[in-house]
């Protein structure tokens, strides 16, 4: 399907909406039924007919349309979070017993949910480099009943081969699971990979202004039905009618606003790396990048977020960098029109820091929409006061 198809058209019906081009924001909780019957036939099937918004909504479904098309999935549901997304996913997929084998490192709440809830229902997790194949064939158990994957994880970025990882899952009878918020579908397609479900925070890129929280979950029918059932209207944590609608109008310019960032992120990434003051730095597309070859293979592109390591042997250079920007603003999240910092300190105690570790001089950096000379200038600045 191309791509301004499932953008501009997809789902819209706009013969039943006075033919206005921007959809209407269906902000009902129910909906009327004039037969008897026809609400006993609706109630044997929640998730074909519309009965009441914490199930199906005329708004959210053109998303959920346009959702499963950019990741050529059957079926997609919308979250009020991405972290309601993993949950949900999750949950539906294991039992008392079970064993989820995940990439170390995931999104911090899937890391909660593995670490604090699940093992409270005899759920355990095991923690493996996820960048060697050989590491997945020798932690799958009996009782393996999830494989999840973060490719690439939006912090040091090392990815899995997606293709190799769901074949060895399937042969097995796993679901493999993957959040991709890091590429979105336009440069990534996990699903046509062989993985099972896809998930996405839509705050980052899909709501690309800063000012929706929300999550996005596709994969077969089949599997997408059985969360719906269970774990979504049980949550109640489907989108609002108008989160939908700012999330279809953040997707109108989702390919614009991707092409924009890449292109400064590659600017901004080749200033940074022949700077004195930075060692190295870390982005899946650059030929440094130790899976290189393997980004190249099953990713379109890289945007967006990369991240430096700070030339420097103390704490308070690093927030002195920090602090010392004028327009790049240190806060968490990423994907909306504003460039990001935040570094690996702020998560840890002065005494815990330690300079000849790396990774405590990492600052991720997310390039918005800004343009690139801009943002370089700022970063200049900023890294010639330390
Ligand atoms: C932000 C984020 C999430 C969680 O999404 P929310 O919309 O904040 O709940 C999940 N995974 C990654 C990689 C993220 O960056």
């Amino acid at each position: 399907m191309d791509i301004s198809y499932i953008l501009n058209e997809l789902g819209e019906e706009r013969e039943n909406y006075f033919n206005a081009i921007a959809p209407p924001i269906v902000q009902t909780s129910n909906f009327q039924f004039k037969k008897v019957d026809e609400m006993r036939q609706t109630f044997k099937d929640e998730f074909k007919h519309y009965i009441y918004s914490r199930g199906i909504n005329p708004t959210v479904d053109i998303l959920r349309k346009k959702m499963a098309a950019l990741d050529e999935a059957e079926d997609a549901l919308v979250f009020n979070s991405g972290a309601s997304a993993i949950f949900c996913a999750v949950l539906a997929n294991v039992k008392s017993g079970d064993h989820i084998l995940s990439v170390k490192e995931p999104y911090s709440w899937a890391q909660r949910l593995f670490n604090n809830i699940l093992p409270r229902f005899n759920v355990s997790v095991t923690y493996i480099d996820g960048t060697s194949i050989t590491n997945f064939e020798e932690a799958i158990r009996e009782n393996t009943s999830i494989i999840y994957l973060e490719s690439p994880n939006s912090f040091m970025f090392q990815l899995q081969d997606l293709r190799a990882i769901s074949q060895l899952a399937k042969s097995k009878n796993i679901i493999t699971i993957i959040d991709n918020s890091f590429c979105t579908p336009l440069y990534q397609k996990p699903i046509t990979l062989g993985i099972d479900l896809c998930l996405q925070s839509a705050t980052k890129y899909i709501g690309g202004h800063s000012d929706v929280v929300a999550g996005v979950l596709t994969g077969s029918h089949q599997l997408i039905n059985k969360i719906f059932q269970s774990e979504y209207l049980n949550t109640g944590s489907g989108a609002t009618p108008f989160h939908a609608w700012l999330l279809i109008r953040g997707l109108r310019s989702l390919p614009a606003r991707l092409d924009r960032i890449t292109h400064s992120t590659y600017q901004v990434v080749e200033a940074m790396k022949n700077h004195p003051k930075i060692e190295r730095i870390i982005f899946p597309m650059d030929p440094s990048f130790p899976q290189y070859e393997l980004a190249k293979k099953q990713m379109k592109n890289a945007c967006g977020l990369f991240t430096f390591i700070l030339k420097t042997d103390s704490l308070s250079k690093i927030e002195k960098f920090c602090e010392s920007l004028h327009h790049v603003m240190m806060a968490v999240s990423w994907g909306g029109h504003e460039s990001l910092i935040i570094p690996k300190c702020a998560s840890m105690e002065a005494h815990e820091f330690d300079a000849k570790n790396p990774e405590h001089r990492a600052v991720r950096m997310y390039v918005g929409l800004e343009s690139p000379e801009y943002i370089i200038a700022d970063l200049t600045q900023a890294l010639d006061k330390i």
